[in-house]
C-alpha cells in the first residue's frame, strides 16, 4: 500500500477536454485541484477534430484562445455534406457562433489545455491510472490510482469523474448497472497531400450496401 494524501480541495479524473477546463476554472477560483491522467501528454485520441466557432469564447475564458491559434490550425469556413448519391448541402461556418471552426489534433489541443492548467496552478499526475473511488461512510472522498507500480491515495471533499466514456468512477459506484457495449466502431487516419475542397470539412454519407463493402474489406485484411 502506497501514501495517502489530503492536500486538495478537488480530485479530477481524466484530463481530456472536460477535466482540464474544469481544473483550469477551479484552480483560478483558488481552489488546490488536483487532476489525473492516464496517458502522457501530448497523446493521440480518436475525434474528428473539428472544433465548432463557439468554442473560441470558451477558449478565451480558459485563456488558451491565443495557444490554440499560435498552433497552426486548419480554418474551417464550410461544412459540406454528401449524400451517397453524390448529391451535397453546404453550411456556413458563421451559423455556429464565429467566422470558422478550427481543425486542430487533440494531442495539440489537449496538450494545450493541460498545460494550461498547470500554469494555472493544478497538480497534474500523468501516467497514472485511477482504479477506484475511496469510499467512506457511502460517500466518495477521493480515489485510487496506480503510478508505475506505486498504489497512492488521495482525499478531498469533491471528486469529479471526467474519464469520458470509460466513466471509471461512475461504472465503480453503480457496479450492477448494464454495461451498454457500443453499436459502432470508428477509425481515425491523418493524411498529407489529399485535394479536397479548401477550409472545408466534408461529410459522407454512405448506403448499407457500401458500409457493407467496407466491412467486407476490412474484416478480409
Ligand atoms: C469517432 C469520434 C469522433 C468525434 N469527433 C468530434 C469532433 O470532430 N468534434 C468534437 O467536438 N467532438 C468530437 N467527438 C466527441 C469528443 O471526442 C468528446 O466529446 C470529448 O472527447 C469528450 O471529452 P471528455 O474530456 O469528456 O473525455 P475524453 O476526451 O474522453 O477524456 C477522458 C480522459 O480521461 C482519461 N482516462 C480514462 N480513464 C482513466 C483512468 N482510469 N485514470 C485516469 N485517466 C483516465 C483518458 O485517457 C482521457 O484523456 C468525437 C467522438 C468520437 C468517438
Amino acid at each position: 500500500m502506497g501514501h495517502t494524501h489530503n492536500n486538495f480541495d478537488v480530485i479530477i479524473a481524466g484530463a481530456g477536454p472536460a477535466g482540464s477546463s474544469a481544473a483550469i476554472h477551479l484552480a483560478r477560483k483558488d481552489f488546490r485541484v488536483l487532476l489525473v491522467e492516464q496517458k502522457k501528454f501530448p497523446r493521440p485520441k480518436l475525434c474528428g477534430e473539428f472544433i465548432s466557432p463557439e468554442c473560441r469564447r470558451h477558449f478565451e475564458a480558459l485563456g488558451v484562445a491565443d495557444a490554440m491559434t499560435d498552433s497552426d490550425p486548419a480554418s474551417i469556413t464550410e461544412t459540406v455534406f454528401y449524400s451517397p448519391r453524390g448529391h451535397h448541402v453546404t453550411i456556413p461556418s458563421s451559423w455556429f457562433g464565429g467566422p470558422a471552426a478550427l481543425g486542430l489534433s487533440r494531442a495539440v489541443m489537449d496538450n494545450v489545455l493541460l498545460r494550461r492548467a498547470q500554469e494555472c496552478g493544478v497538480t497534474v499526475i500523468e501516467g497514472a491510472t485511477i482504479t477506484e473511488p475511496l469510499i467512506d461512510k457511502n460517500t466518495v472522498r477521493g480515489v485510487k490510482l496506480k503510478l508505475n507500480n506505486d498504489e497512492q491515495q488521495h482525499r478531498a471533499p469533491l471528486t469529479i469523474d471526467a474519464t469520458g466514456r470509460a466513466r471509471i468512477l461512475t461504472r465503480k459506484l453503480n457496479a450492477h448497472a448494464p454495461v451498454k457495449k457500443a453499436k459502432l466502431i470508428a477509425f481515425k487516419v491523418h493524411l498529407r497531400n489529399t485535394r479536397v475542397a479548401p477550409n472545408a470539412c466534408e461529410i459522407y454519407f454512405y448506403s448499407d450496401a457500401e458500409l457493407d463493402n467496407i466491412y467486407n474489406i476490412i474484416a478480409g485484411a
